[in-house]
């Protein structure tokens, strides 16, 4: 089968091992791009340093093989694309964009405790540093946080950026740059064309399809998965206690990712004692592409 232009990933933070939900969300990506005859790619999100777990990107990698996903290129890192990011960066603010801003937590939420907001509702910063700072003027001297500012009545995928997620930060005051910057970058650098993630996520995509715009990158197609959740109903997840994945043998992965395509609705029987994990991959693919030719399940109210 001749390759397609489809460009999907899997992008991790190595703030611990992968469990049952993130085993799913990679496996889903790795579907979407392998029913496509197209590339996979491994981002490993190392940018929040004090969140890392020492050696996690490692046994990452290592758990994916053992379930025989591999990146078909080499495995990009983000903590050394710093250059990359203040770069765009540099762009936005040439754009007028941008401003700092150095309130402190404590400030904004003693402005939320007197304003409170639906539960349903994410914390809108209320722009106290907005008419401050017109520009920022020195970059390499920075030690604020710098928020992008978004115009009035700027709606994206219905929802009102403005109003409902506010000028959001795009370089902490810590210096680490924010998962909404950096995964907008290194999709455009690395040329993907599918975002396949969980669905905590989707609420993320209208400010990063923002970013897309002022930016002037090409935009990426969208897929959000449902969570796993454990039986108290919550996300998996380090804070929930989800025990970590660590096939001993091609048995046991199988078991987990038979779990994870039960998961992802895919109809698969229990796999015999006898299949290889490339066997049972093959299946799921194939499985994954009618489902989604068919609009079944959730590809027929996210698609
Ligand atoms: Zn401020």
């Amino acid at each position: 089968m001749s390759r397609s232009s489809y460009r999907g990933r899997f992008a991790p933070s190595p703030t611990g091992l992968l469990h049952a939900g993130s085993l799913a969300t990679a496996l889903a990506s790795w579907l979407d791009a392998k029913a496509s005859q197209g590339i996979w790619l491994i981002r490993i999100e190392d940018l929040d340093t004090p969140r890392l777990v020492k050696g996690a990107e490692q046994g990452i990698l290592q758990q994916l093989a053992q379930m025989g996903m591999m990146s078909d290129e080499g495995v990009l890192y983000q903590s050394e694309r710093k250059p990359q990011y203040l770069e765009a960066i540099h762009s936005l603010n040439q754009g007028r964009l941008l401003y700092a801003c150095q309130c402190s937590r404590k400030k904004i939420a003693q402005y939320i405790q007197s304003h409170p907001i639906p539960d349903s509702q994410e914390m809108v910063y209320p722009g106290f540093c907005r008419p401050l700072e017109p520009q920022i003027c020195d970059l390499d001297e920075v030690n604020y946080a710098i928020r992008v500012r978004i115009p009035k009545n700027t709606i994206i995928k219905g929802q009102n950026l403005h109003q409902e997620v506010g000028d959001f930060v795009i370089l902490r005051q810590d210096g680490i740059f924010t998962y909404q910057l950096s995964v907008v970058v290194d999709d455009a650098a690395q040329g993907v064309t599918h975002i396949v993630r969980g669905q905590d996520l989707e609420s993320n995509t209208p400010r990063q399809i923002w970013l897309q715009q002022q930016l002037g990158l090409t935009l990426p197609e969208y897929l959000h998965i449902p969570l796993v959740v454990n039986d108290s109903a919550e996300k998996l997840s380090k804070q929930t206690k989800a025990p970590i994945i660590w096939p001993q043998n091609s048995q046991e992965a199988l078991i987990h990712l038979y779990q994870a395509g039960c998961h992802l609705e895919l109809g698969l029987t229990k796999p015999h004692v006898t299949m290889t994990v490339s066997e049972w991959l093959n299946q799921a693919v194939m499985a994954w592409k009618n489902r989604r030719e068919q609009r079944l399940g959730f590809f027929n109210t996210t698609q």
